[in-house]
């Protein structure tokens, strides 16, 4: 049985980006639905918290959301979307939602560039270990390592030091001089200066290096020490647990079932976020990887746009805040080393157990999927699909519905009343 709603917008993802669409719009008079696949709202930033541990401005936008009269639909994912039209499957059930427009809200995941060691148990993602920390992973006396990339480490390193974690290093990819680079680009936004400050403080005890990345990560049953390098030095660090990931990719798969234009990875919009599908519109990460206070401004956008009110007056704020993309993707670009790090016998595709020897730089990634199942296991290529597009430059191509896993008998419900 499919229970059918109609809506007059459909927010996908609570995610900042989403909580701001879905309050601008309800508070504009409009009916809205918003689904996310986590339980909690909140997104990748503010769902795994205690409501009482978040920043007051977060605490406010939550409430201010719960207030708007726009519906939250927990525990509910998209598997399949058609203008007008989303396929979710949720705990209850299957669900059809009619809407007359569609915000995606969808963020971004971590790239994970494959490294010998990287699936050893207790190597984890950089926003991985944030958030399983803010789920309440017990981290104290643990000796920890951060590597990778992006504005992400030190906050992690200052929410490990603060859980009573020995921070030992943390290793930015990118060389000094672009990290500089991006720190002057600051100057618009002195706050979060202060804030990198802050969380530096927070974890004094660690050594922080840029242009030092992993080269590979030991130990038996789990990770036991990693390999940093500089290119030209190598510094072996005993751990207990690593945060390594290369940045952030935008979750634009839900967009590509829609039709939507992607350019550089992201979903691209015009100056009132709005895609290339009539009465699609898009905000947040899956735009591209700016932080959390551009999603909210372009969710707020979307939102009103999206029910047909002017956004004009949010243009300019909107556009001094995207300066951000920019300046993240040119300073934290994966430098040509993480791309060569894996080994013949370093897994690519974990959930398929492909290694990169098995792998012909010559094939596609079609040829790849047909020849190894390189791709086609449950994350459906969205980790080895962007990891192999950098290294060995296959397009990661599109992943088809359902989006993500989902029970046989629910999609046969959808389907059976045009889903
Ligand atoms: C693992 C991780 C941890 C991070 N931690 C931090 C942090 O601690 N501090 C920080 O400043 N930044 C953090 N970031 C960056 C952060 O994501 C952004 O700055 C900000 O949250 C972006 O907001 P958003 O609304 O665009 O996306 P998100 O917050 O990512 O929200 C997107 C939402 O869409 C939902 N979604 C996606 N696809 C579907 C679908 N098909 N069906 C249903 N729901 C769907 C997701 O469940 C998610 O809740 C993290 C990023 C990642 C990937």
């Amino acid at each position: 049985m499919t229970d059918r709603r109609e809506v007059g917008l459909a927010v996908v993802g609570a995610g900042p980006a989403g909580l701001a669409a879905a309050t601008a719009a309800a508070e504009a008079g409009a009916a809205v639905v918003v689904v996310d696949q986590a339980s909690h709202a909140g997104g990748q930033i503010w769902r795994h918290r205690d409501r009482n541990a978040l920043p007051e401005a977060a605490r406010a936008r939550l409430a201010r959301f719960e207030a708007s009269g726009a519906e939250h639909l927990s525990g509910a994912a998209v598997v399949d979307a058609a203008p007008g039209r989303l396929s979710v499957v949720t705990d209850r059930g299957p669900l059809l939602i009619d809407a007359h427009a569609i915000v995606l809200a969808t963020g971004a995941r971590e790239l994970f560039l494959p490294f010998p060691g990287w699936t050893l148990p207790n190597v984890l993602g950089v926003g991985g270990l944030q958030a399983l920390i803010k789920s309440g992973l017990n981290v104290a006396g643990k000796r920890v390592v951060i590597a990778g990339s992006g504005p992400l480490l030190l906050p992690v390193a200052a929410t490990a030091a603060g859980h009573g974690a020995e921070v030992v290093a943390v290793c930015e990819q990118a060389p000094l001089a672009r990290v500089a680079a991006f720190a002057a680009g600051l100057w618009r936004a002195p706050a979060k200066l202060a804030d990198a400050a802050r969380y530096r403080r927070a974890a004094r005890g660690a050594r922080f290096r840029t242009g030092w990345w992993i080269a590979r990560a030991e130990g038996s049953a789990a990770v036991e020490r990693v390999t940093l390098t500089d290119g030209r030095r190598e510094w072996r660090v005993p751990c207990d647990l690593v945060a390594a990931a290369a940045g952030l990719v935008p979750n634009v798969e839900l967009g590509a079932a829609l039709g939507c234009r992607i350019a550089d990875g992201a979903l691209a919009v015009d100056r009132d976020q709005r895609t290339s599908v009539p009465a699609v519109f898009a905000a947040g990460e899956c735009t591209g990887v700016g932080g959390e206070d551009l999603a909210i401004l372009e969710g707020e956008m979307a939102g009103l746009a999206a029910i047909g009110r002017p956004v004009g007056a949010l243009h300019a704020a909107r556009d001094r805040a995207g300066a951000m993309v920019a300046l993240i993707a040119r300073a934290f670009a994966p430098r040509a080393e993480l791309l060569r790090r894996a080994d013949a016998d370093t897994v690519v595709c974990r959930c398929e157990d492909v290694r990169m020897g098995q792998l012909d730089p010559a094939w596609g990634a079609r040829q790849a999927k047909l020849a190894t199942r390189a791709g086609m296991g449950a994350c459906q290529g969205r980790v080895c699909g962007a990891a192999l597009e950098r290294m060995v430059g296959w397009p990661a191509g599109t992943v088809r519905p359902p989006l993500s896993p989902a029970r046989v008998s629910d999609l046969a419900a959808l389907s059976g009343n045009g889903g």
